[in-house]
């Protein structure tokens, strides 16, 4: 369960207007832009033959499930809500229609479809040493509750099965948090910021007073400069006006999706989506960031599975499977395997890992003390070039 703190948002869309102002920078040639009032969009048929996709458009009010996706892109008519490469996603304005054409905002063709449809090719992608793991909640801050226990507890333990499954993968893992105790956001944020080449990967369970029988996967990445978080209900028109933001952003929406896709291929959950949100730790991360939020500790049946210690090791498992595929971005330059993919395989190999709990320190005043004395290497700064582009494609450059 994640609350956003608003009041951090103006200072971190102000610096990030000053450091990561870039344009999204089309070819003309492969697209017709069409502006709306001053607005850019693009049209599913121009996404479609860019991408050589097919590429649909369901009515509005359609909830399109897993079973009846037929194409890598799936729209929905006046909607945010779209199927890409088999998962569903949330765009960050709605589609709409004009003169007969279905049109995407171009915030969302470089932001949301590009990274998930040529991750390869984002600059970076993939170039990963350290993963810094995020247990959320602890201490005081119980985070959501049910009757079998406290979010702060089961997401610690699903980022110690974890740990060891990174490292054997030649990945170095430094948790925010080792034990019960709150280690502060901004630090939390310090902590892969510090780190050399790290990603951030921040575990949590969700709640809602709302509606008892929510289930379900969803995972966050940072909402792109102007445009809307998608629990946001309307959009204001200045918020289409602004296109720029970083290199990040496709690569924390590239994680998202290769977490994502194994989660759900791995584990048969509902599927919320991959969303938007300005959490303070996603806000306050320079480095490609994402929180998981693994299951609904308010819905009964799926809070026994959290509770149970071999459902949070398959938890665990599939995050861990995602984090290699977004590695094999940077080694591999291939896009990653999709939620059909995983179904298909056997199932994943029965290792629970093994936890020396022994070598489980409480490390909190050790870690806080790395941090501010910077003994870590500093961020390498993102690459400036562009992605090379052949000669048959634009390249679309967050
Ligand atoms: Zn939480």
């Amino acid at each position: 369960m994640i609350i956003a703190v608003k009041r951090w948002f103006t200072v971190a869309l102000l610096t990030t207007c000053i450091t990561l102002a870039r344009t999204v920078a089309l070819a003309a040639d492969d697209w017709q832009v069409i502006k709306i009032n001053g607005h850019d969009y693009l049209s599913v048929d121009n996404i479609a033959r860019f991408y050589r996709l097919p590429a649909e458009v369901a009515p509005s009010g359609a909830k399109i499930r897993l079973e009846t996706v037929m194409n890598p892109l799936e729209f929905v008519r006046g909607s945010r809500e779209v199927m890409i490469n088999g998962a569903r996603c949330w765009l960050c304005f709605p589609l709409i229609e004009q003169n007969g054409k279905f049109l995407v905002s171009r915030t969302d063709v470089a932001k949301t479809i590009e990274p998930q449809l040529r991750p390869h090719r984002i600059p970076n992608a993939g170039k990963v040493e350290t993963v810094v793991l995020d247990p959320g909640h602890g201490g005081h801050d119980r985070g959501a509750v049910c009757r079998y226990g406290y979010e702060k507890d089961f997401a610690l333990d699903v980022a110690r099965k974890l740990r060891p499954l990174l490292q054997a993968k030649g990945l170095r893992v430094i948790m925010t948090r080792e034990g019960d105790y709150f280690v502060p956001l901004e630090v939390r944020a310090q902590i892969a910021n510090a780190a050399r080449n790290s990603i951030f990967v921040s575990i949590h369970f969700n709640a809602t007073d709302r509606d008892p029988n929510a289930t379900g996967f969803e995972i966050f990445s940072f909402t792109p400069r102007g445009a809307p978080s998608t629990s946001d209900d309307w959009v204001t028109p200045t918020a289409l006006s602004m296109q720029a933001g970083s290199e990040v952003d496709g690569q924390s929406m590239a994680l998202s999706a290769c977490i994502y896709h194994s989660l759900l291929g791995h584990i048969p959950e509902f599927d919320r989506g991959i969303k938007r949100a300005r959490f303070a730790v996603l806000r306050l991360t320079r480095v490609p960031a994402v929180l998981i939020e693994g299951g609904f500790l308010t819905e009964r049946g799926e809070s026994q599975l959290i509770a149970k210690k071999d459902w949070r090791g398959k938890l665990a498992q599939a995050i861990g499977v995602g984090i290699e595929n977004y590695h094999a971005l940077g080694v591999k330059k291939q896009p990653p395997m999709l939620v059909a993919d995983y179904r298909r395989q056997t199932k994943l190999e029965p290792t629970e890992p093994v936890i020396q709990e022994e070598n489980l320190k409480e490390v909190d005043a050790s870690l806080i003390n790395l941090v501010g004395k910077s003994k870590f290497a500093s961020p390498t700064p993102a690459s400036t070039s562009p992605a090379s582009s052949s000669p048959d494609s634009a390249v679309i450059v967050p």
